[in-house]
């Protein structure tokens, strides 16, 4: 089993971090500065018996101008082509306005979607539980998943599911 997983969401949500611990390198840029990240850069992660083959696609936010306009599409083509979308959010900060442009470019796709729910070593549970709820309604999401990119938590069962799905 292989597959194209692209990993989508606002800057500093934790793509880069979640790309490196699951490749065990730096394959990813890591800053605090928003779209570092430039090019699909990508890492493959194998086990036993697949292959999965991520994307770091940046270009997904409401284009400011014609170049932004451009990276958009090809944003939108790619994610059309791959065979999961992993859209991140920050726990921390829930839901935000760059989330909205985002979520109405994901309902004109058919690729299925994990909601990653990131950074939960930052939040209490109850926080957690009414994230859960207020995302649920914006979209239909295969799987939702919190983890803690940086310290690790549940990153183990995100790729079971992945793996499941391929
Ligand atoms: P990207 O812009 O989405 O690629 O985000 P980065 O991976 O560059 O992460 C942005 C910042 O969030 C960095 O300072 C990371 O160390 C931090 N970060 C990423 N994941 C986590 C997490 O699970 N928990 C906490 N507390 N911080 C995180
Ligand atoms: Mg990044």
């Amino acid at each position: 089993k292989s597959g194209f997983i692209s990993i989508i969401g606002r800057p500093n949500v934790g793509k880069s971090t979640f790309l490196n611990r699951v490749i065990g390198q730096k394959i990813a840029i890591m800053s605090d500065k928003p779209q570092t990240t430039r090019n699909k850069i990508q890492g493959v992660y194998t086990t036993d018996d697949s292959q999965m083959i991520f994307i770091d696609t940046p270009g997904i936010h409401k284009p400011k101008h014609k170049l932004g306009d451009f990276m958009m599409k090809t944003a939108t083509n790619t994610l059309k082509e791959v065979d999961l979308i992993l859209f991140m959010i920050n726990a921390e900060e829930g839901f935000g306005r760059g989330d909205e442009f985002i979520i109405e470019k994901l309902k004109e796709i058919k690729t299925p979607i994990f909601l990653v729910i990131n950074k939960i070593d930052r939040i209490h549970p109850d926080q957690l539980m009414l994230l859960i709820d207020q995302y649920k309604d914006l979209l239909e999401f295969t799987e939702v998943v919190p983890i803690s990119a940086l310290e690790g938590n549940n990153v183990d069962r995100l790729l079971e599911q992945i793996e499941k799905l391929l």
